[in-house]
């Protein structure tokens, strides 16, 4: 049998050729996800009893004949009849394309994942694409399917042993580096390294005789069930250092991690990490993979995590983020802001259970914590109000405080005239040493605020904090700073309690207190301890009542 795609334009096959060029290899992504869903079907047909059959073992087979310059993507799922493949490829299949083609045809450039695209991005590097299908529905017969490249295709009854399906590309003259085996290899790690269903290409190789040679056991390139599909209680510490591992070979094990694990309103799972700080953050950024449904679909993130978080590293899992769309509508996407805000919130309770749990841990990794934390804070006002209970001060002498706890520290012995209390920070430890020495035999308190964020940081602060001034080190204020402790007290003798008692009493005669406080009032910087006779001291006494308008 003959038959026409339902396509609308003439030939189609060239404009889709040229449309994803730098995403061809996409395809393989595309064909062996078709695979894995033909199979996880029939799965669920046999255990729901719709299917009763021998399941049989369910591998999907990626396999290249370099001869035939084809490329052949085999699975044992659920087949299909070839009404069937009229309806899902002919119409389905290439509708979905052609639709596709013509909402992004001028926005090529902006599309993540092209997804959507599907069986039709077969076409981006092969001239002839066949289907050998056999359904596993009881009787039927198998069917094969080719297309050269243009709308026509043909379909035929064939004869064929097992269940399940094979799709062949015949790869085109431009597109035949995929032929091999290292691109492949690489394509199916990138894309389906933590598919579901096993994926075998080729066969594991050994070393015997000082030679590398076949076995015949398959070499399956695919983790099935991937630390961040498994529960957190069904995993130890190690298994996320594994996993880690897994995903950036080679590198030094994370700080922490956090699963993620949500169901509704949308769905989301995934594992996210907290990397050691290197001094070049730029080349840590965008590391997080994002997966729909165990496939791979893109590692920059922007949009989808808030961009503070995109310093993390690890995996998030997503069917709910709309992938075959332009970031600009991504970033407006209802869902996409609940889980960029979700994730903010699990991030800042993991932090401040961390906190909570381990203050010690905390404090030791707080040098690379701070970054993600205050640029954080610097650029998300609802991570600000969560992070104020755990962020960390740390000061000259390595110690840490909550805001809390170093207000407490310092709201007797650092104000100023107005009452401001007065933060001081040096921003280099080394060359402001000598200011800070100065301070702190005072007895005042230095912050050290030398990363990388911190002026900003600062900045922040002071607009947050209320009558609280920010002072570096080595500016004239701290000279001028007030000490509670430093206020002149006068100890009075009995003799000069009784005649101040006369002086008081004679002026207040409407008071019947007998007991006075004296201070001296905030006589600001010049405040010398004041020692005073006690002649000297009754001539001020009067002086100050002859100012009240008494006389003495
Ligand atoms: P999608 O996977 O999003 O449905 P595709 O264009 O990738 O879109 O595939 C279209 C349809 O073709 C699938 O929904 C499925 O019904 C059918 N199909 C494709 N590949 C296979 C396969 N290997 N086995 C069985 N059915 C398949
Ligand atoms: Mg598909």
């Amino acid at each position: 049998m003959k038959g026409n795609i339902g396509v609308t334009s003439d030939n189609i096959f060239p404009v889709i050729k040229k449309f994803l060029y730098s995403d061809h290899e996409i395809f393989l992504r595309e064909l062996v996800s078709n695979a894995v869903d033909a199979t996880q079907k029939l799965k669920t047909l046999a255990s729901v009893g719709e299917f009763k059959g021998e399941l049989g073992e369910l591998k999907v087979t990626v396999s290249v004949d370099k001869q035939k310059k084809t490329i052949t993507v085999s699975d044992r799922g659920i087949g299909m009849t070839a009404e069937e493949i009229e309806k899902y490829i002919n119409q389905i299949a290439f509708s979905g394309a052609e639709e596709f083609l013509d909402k992004y045809k001028d926005d090529a450039n902006a599309i993540i994942g092209h997804f959507g695209l599907g069986f039709y991005s077969a076409f981006m590097v092969s001239k002839q694409v066949e289907i050998y299908t056999l359904s596993h529905k009881e009787g039927s017969k198998a069917a094969h399917w080719s297309c050269n490249g243009d709308p026509e295709y043909t379909l035929e009854e064939i004869d064929m042993k097992g269940r399940g399906t094979d799709i062949v590309l015949h790869i085109d003259d431009d597109n035949l580096d995929f032929l091999e085996d290292a691109k492949i290899s690489g394509l199916l790690t990138k894309y389906c390294k933590f598919l579901p269903i096993p994926i075998a290409f080729g066969k594991k190789k050994e070393w015997k005789d000082g030679k590398e040679v076949e076995t015949e056991e398959d070499n399956i390139i695919n983790e099935v069930a991937p630390a961040w599909t498994k529960k957190p209680s069904d995993l130890k510490e190690e298994d996320y250092t594994k996993f880690y591992q897994t995903l950036y070979p080679m590198s030094e094990d994370p700080l922490f991690h956090i699963h993620l694990n949500v169901d509704y309103p949308f769905n989301l799972t995934g594992i996210l990490y907290f990397p050691k700080v290197k001094n070049n953050i730029e080349l840590q950024r965008n590391k997080i993979q994002l997966y729909c449904n165990q496939v791979f679909v893109t590692d920059s993130v922007e949009g989808i995590v808030p961009e503070f978080l995109t310093l993390l590293h690890g995996v998030i899992d997503s069917p709910d983020i709309p992938l075959n769309v332009s970031r600009s509508y991504l970033q407006s996407d209802g869902n996409v802001k609940k889980i960029s805000s979700h994730i903010t919130k699990k991030v800042a309770d993991r932090l401040q259970e961390i906190f909570k749990n381990d203050r010690t841990q905390f404090e030791e990794k707080w040098d690379s914590l701070r970054l993600f934390i205050i640029y954080g804070m610097l650029s998300d006002e609802k991570f600000y109000e969560r992070a104020e209970k755990f962020v960390l001060f740390k000061n000259t002498e390595n110690k840490f405080f909550t805001f809390e706890e170093y207000k407490t520290l310092i709201k007797d012995n650092q104000t100023d005239k107005e009452g401001n209390l007065i933060y001081l920070y040096a921003n280099d430890a080394v060359e402001q040493h000598s200011y800070i020495q100065a301070a702190r035999d005072k007895g005042y308190d230095v912050l050290l605020m030398d990363g990388q964020l911190d002026i900003h940081w600062v900045g922040q602060l002071e607009q947050k904090f209320e009558k609280s001034r920010f002072v570096r080190v080595d500016s004239d204020i701290v000279e001028k700073l007030i000490r509670k402790s430093d206020e002149p007290k006068v100890e009075l003798s009995d003799l000069q309690r009784e005649s101040l008692t006369t002086v008081f009493s004679s002026q207040l005669p409407k008071l019947d207190k007998t007991e006075f406080i004296v201070t001296f009032e905030n006589i600001g910087a010049e405040a010398q301890p004041l020692v005073v006779t006690q002649n000297e001291f009754m001539r001020r006494m009067k002086e100050m009542s002859a100012m009240q308008g008494g006389g003495m």
